[in-house]
């Protein structure tokens, strides 16, 4: 699963509230502060950010407000079922984890103006989201529609993409 205190079964998260700068959001370093669950790394808040039901404060830098999230940045109940039957699962090289236990990455994250589409979402579960935040893995959407992972170059100096077979033959 992703975080342990998001439910998120039927695609349907728990609202929350994130407050961190600006910088903070697009970098991914430093603090956060979540009203559920106290203190947490703005990575938390990233990946937190890609499928909750969050509401990012943005503080500019003098702390006021800058902008309030919008719910379009949602994966919809619809777009959840369309990326399960894309995807069948997490779309990770070599993961077998059902649907059920995945959230949508958005591929461009939305703070950097990703959009809520299924060509910019990806099916990931809790141990491989937290990889393509956290790593230099890579995702993309290839030109026939599926997505694709681009290895860091010390697994694959080429880096060659790779797909996952494990939920179905596709190739
Ligand atoms: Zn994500
Ligand atoms: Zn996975």
């Amino acid at each position: 699963m992703g975080n342990p205190d998001i439910p998120t079964q039927a695609g349907d998260s728990v609202h929350v509230v994130v407050t961190l700068g600006l910088d903070e959001l697009k970098t991914g370093i430093g603090h956060a502060c979540l009203d559920l669950v106290g203190d947490i790394s703005a990575t938390d808040a990233r990946i937190l950010a890609c499928d909750c039901k969050v509401i990012p404060v943005t503080l500019g830098s003098h702390g006021e407000p800058l902008d309030v999230g919008r719910a379009q940045r949602l994966a919809t109940p619809a777009q959840r079922r369309a990326l399960a039957i894309r995807d069948g699962g997490c779309a990770f090289p070599g993961c077998d984890a059902p649907p059920q236990q995945c959230t949508a990455h958005h591929i461009v994250f939305w703070a950097h103006h990703g959009e809520t589409r299924i060509d910019n979402l990806v099916l990931l579960c809790g141990k491989h989201h937290r990889l393509i935040h956290n790593s230099d893995w890579e995702v993309r959407i290839a030109s026939d529609g599926y997505p694709e992972f681009i290895p860091p170059a010390f697994i694959d100096p080429a880096r060659a993409p790779r797909r996952n077979t494990m939920h179905t033959t596709r190739t």
